[in-house]
């Protein structure tokens, strides 16, 4: 098990009995340790049901679940290998009853919180909602309930969000549905207040093992103190250069606890950098290095010298997409790493993504935009997964509504307005006041005979779901549902263009493929043991954690387009950073912003420059740094500056400029190699 891990990882590996933190760089084998530690702990006896490892997202846990399976074999199927929030939904789906949560209970997306919040709050402004959103949620992810929040609101505005939140969350229990914050803080108000529940799951956690340290919350932390207890079984990986998540409330302080919350702490460093070329690192170093030290480390690489970083400076965005693109054509043509997928853009916002996409498409490159729009939030999985959460937990109100309008079914508005007075009248959920002896005093005859009909549908489906268990009979249940509901003729009816219907229907049918495949059911190649099946009940109740179909996209031969906060942990051969202006990256520090103290905006600028180091320390091989010399900035376009960062990676002026006749001469040996390819194609034909 030691082989491919230097001494400093051993140590980290089999140091067992206690709490362990691995404090490093990027690319110094972190992630590696964990891996071959739940090796390790199987190894030793450790039964693998009992080892939680928990990772930053669902696809890095994915890719941890297939190392850990080239490791170890089958029994890293039971190894728990999940984030933090599906950690906190096992914790809730096994002892929420406790918190008065029945175990069916929904997790709500943010345009759900969004409706209801517009609702508590009285304002059809999607805007100030989400303002509303953001401050409950920090309040939440800082473990305040909403008496705390108003105990310690500064001001009217914060008074005012507090008493929402206190409305809000009444309107969530009675929904019997959660928020993101609430799979963090309730398992954590679970573990606090009930000594047997936190007793049974500490004896349950043999070890736990925690990637991306740095990048935890107060409540996150608080939640693994509980689970580890005393015994203090846990190893954490972290790298506290590579904390970007300030914004949503992660903490350094949680880096600086440990060692005073534990003071057996075993803290390892690891100093040797297996990812990238010298250059790159020496990049990387300069700009970290103004900011201030939590704890010093030096990195350094045996790769080898390498490919100069090279800067390059473009007219304005489409010229920027247009040489990214010119210089993967150049690299295919010359490098040894010479896939697709050896390849990667990354940006510091969403919206910068659409001139690279629109350049790959005209040069026939295939790529992914990872961290963009999530599958999920395509209207109609939205319909789907609110008919499916539905008949999982019929308290659940907003789902009610999108699936008794979708498709339409004759139930009218004024209809609905007062089954949902009627509900607020009697404290009942909509689902509930269908059934009651007492509607028809709110609602007509005729509607209430189409309200009914919903119901017992609704009700027949719960029944079917919960006895469709596997693969197969899941793919039959959701191909009947969907012609039951007129799904697909609802999507043409309601689309103007028939090929955007036909994209849509086709999303459907991957949703649904992709659903059933969970079930499970099927029988393992290499083993020949078929999984465990399960119902689609139990598969539903998942689907809200899962951002993305990432987990099935990743090794597709694609050219990566991603945010630099989607990139955290991944590593690529040839990495391109683009937009590195100021303004851009590091963000604008002072404008519009609450609070512009110089405090503040120092603060901001040191997490940028983690950003901007996690960024340059995905590259193995060779690095491109970009920037604009025009940038559009809302409607207009301005000069652009290039970023301080690209002057602070004090790179060799005379080595790093791109020189256009290289790509030149890359462009030549490609046709070269194409005209090659072509003839001997046709002189291989008969
Ligand atoms: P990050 O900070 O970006 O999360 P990390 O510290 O988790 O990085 P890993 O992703 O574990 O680093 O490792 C970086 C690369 O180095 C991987 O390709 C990994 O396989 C390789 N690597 C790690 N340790 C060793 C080793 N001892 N020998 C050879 N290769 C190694
Ligand atoms: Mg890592």
């Amino acid at each position: 098990m030691s082989a491919g891990l230097n001494q400093a990882q051993q140590d980290a590996v089999n140091h067992l009995g206690g709490p362990c933190l691995v404090l490093a760089g990027a690319g110094s084998g972190k992630t590696r340790v964990i891996t071959h530690k739940i090796g390790k702990l199987v190894v030793a006896g450790l039964e693998a049901k009992r080892i939680a490892a928990i990772t930053f997202t669902n696809k890095a846990a994915a890719e941890m679940r297939e190392r850990a399976k080239a490791l170890i074999g089958r029994p890293a199927k039971d190894v728990l290998i999940c984030t933090f929030h599906a950690l906190g939904v096992r914790l809730l789906r096994q002892d929420g009853a406790v918190l008065g949560l029945k175990q069916q209970f929904s997790i709500l997306d943010t345009d759900d919180i969004t409706s209801i919040l517009k609702d508590c709050g009285a304002t059809s402004d999607s805007a100030t909602a989400r303002q509303w959103q953001w401050a409950i949620s920090a309040w939440k992810s800082a473990g305040l309930n909403a008496a705390q929040a108003l105990a310690q609101a500064g001001n009217d505005n914060e008074r005012h969000i507090a008493l929402l939140m206190a409305r809000y969350e009444e309107r969530l229990s009675a929904y019997q549905s959660v928020d993101f914050d609430d799979l963090i803080s309730l398992p954590l108000k679970l573990l606090r207040d009930h000594a047997d529940v936190r007793e049974r799951w500490q004896k349950q956690m043999g070890h736990v093992l925690v990637d991306e340290y740095q990048d935890t919350n107060a409540t996150q932390y608080e939640l693994l103190k509980l689970l580890v207890g005393e015994r203090a079984r846990f190893t954490a990986v972290g790298d506290d250069d590579q904390s970007i998540y300030g914004w949503r409330g992660a903490t350094l302080d949680n880096l600086k606890r440990l060692p005073q919350d534990f003071p057996e702490l075993r803290v390892i460093k690891l100093e040797q950098n297996y990812r990238s070329t010298s250059a790159i690192l020496r990049a990387a170093n300069n700009v970290i290095g103004p900011n201030p030290k939590l704890f010093p480390k030096t990195l350094w690489s045996d790769l080898g010298e390498g490919e100069p970083v090279r800067v390059v400076d473009a007219d304005h965005e489409d010229h920027e997409a247009e040489r990214a693109v010119a210089r993967i054509q150049s690299l295919r043509a010359n490098s040894t790493h010479k896939e697709f997928k050896d390849f990667a853009i990354l940006y510091r916002a969403n919206h910068q993504a659409r001139p690279f996409e629109t350049a790959l498409r005209r040069a026939q490159i295939p790529y992914k935009v990872s961290g963009g729009q999530s599958f999920f939030d395509r209207a109609e999985i939205k319909d789907l997964c609110a008919w499916l959460r539905l008949i999982t937990n019929n308290d659940d109100d907003p789902a009610f509504m999108r699936a008794v309008t979708t498709p339409k079914r004759g139930i009218g508005h004024t209809t609905l307005q007062s089954l949902g007075n009627f509900a607020t009248q009697y404290k009942l959920s909509l689902f509930e006041s269908l059934f009651s002896h007492s509607l028809p005093s709110a609602v007509s005859t005729r509607a209430i005979t189409g309200l009914h009909e919903f119901g017992r549908y609704l009700n027949d489906l719960e029944h079917r779901a919960r006895h469709t268990l596997g693969t197969e009979a899941a793919r039959t249940f959701l191909n009947d549902w969907l012609k039951d509901i007129g799904y697909e003729k609802h999507l043409y009816d309601a689309e103007d263009s028939e090929k955007l219907a036909a994209a849509r229907w086709n999303n459907v049918l991957e949703f649904c493929d992709w659903m059933a495949g969970r079930c499970g059911g099927d029988v393992d190649e290499a083993t020949g043991i078929a999984e465990e099946r399960k119902s689609l009940l139990e598969v539903v109740q998942t689907i809200a954690l899962i951002s993305t179909l990432s987990d099935r996209e990743q090794d597709q031969n694609v050219v990566t387009l991603s945010t630099l906060h989607a990139s955290k942990g991944l590593e690529w051969p040839h990495v391109t950073l683009v937009g590195v202006n100021e303004g851009l990256l590091p963000f604008k520090l002072d404008d519009n912003q609450a609070d512009a103290s110089p405090d503040s905006i120092a603060q901001r600028l040191q997490e940028e420059r983690r950003l901007m180091y996690v960024g340059i320390t995905r590259a193995q091989r060779t690095l491109a740094v970009s920037w604009l010399k025009r940038r559009k900035k809302g409607r207009e376009t301005v000069p652009g500056t290039p970023s301080r960062f690209i002057k602070e990676m004090a790179l060799d002026a005379a080595t790093s400029k791109e020189d256009p006749r290289e790509k030149l001469k890359a462009l030549r040996a490609e046709f070269a190699q194409r005209a090659q390819a072509a003839s001997s194609a046709a002189a291989e034909k008969p």
